[in-house]
């Protein structure tokens, strides 16, 4: 049985050859600033929410860079081979889980990052403002 639109939601690359729709049900979503994910995305940090493959339907061909991360897993990195957009990431310890990248949401602000990782590693134009950054 098909589920109702506001229980899933669908992303893609900047050119739209590749194009996927998955549950709305994240697992966990976060905010990675390990320096792996600093230069596969060319930006201070990934911003990820975690899908079962299960639930996710991916449309268009995905090419994938294998390498070990920091904590050692084979881990591989999903893009579009067309524009190059950075999509997705996957690890061998949770092979039953993707990674997809929140830029690449149709409607990004869905995003809301519940925790952080390898903040040691972030960079200090990329820390997460808090109130005291900006008093009113
Ligand atoms: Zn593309
Ligand atoms: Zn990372």
């Amino acid at each position: 049985m098909q589920k109702p639109e506001a229980e899933r939601v669908s992303g893609g690359c900047a050119c739209g050859a590749v194009r996927y729709e998955t549950t709305r049900q994240w697992e966990f979503s976060f905010k990675c600033h390990c320096r792996k994910c600093q230069r596969a995305t060319g930006t201070g940090h990934a911003p990820a929410f975690a899908v079962p493959m299960s639930e996710t339907n991916i449309e268009g061909t995905v090419r994938y860079h294998a390498h070990i991360a920091d904590n050692g897993a084979k881990t591989k990195t999903g893009f579009c081979p067309e524009c190059g957009s950075p999509l997705l990431s996957s690890t061998e310890r949770f092979p039953e889980r993707i990674y997809l990248l929140a830029g690449t949401l149709d409607d990004p602000s869905l995003f809301e990052p519940q925790f952080e990782v390898f903040e040691s590693e972030a960079q200090p134009w990329d820390r997460t403002q808090t109130a005291a950054d900006n008093p009113a």
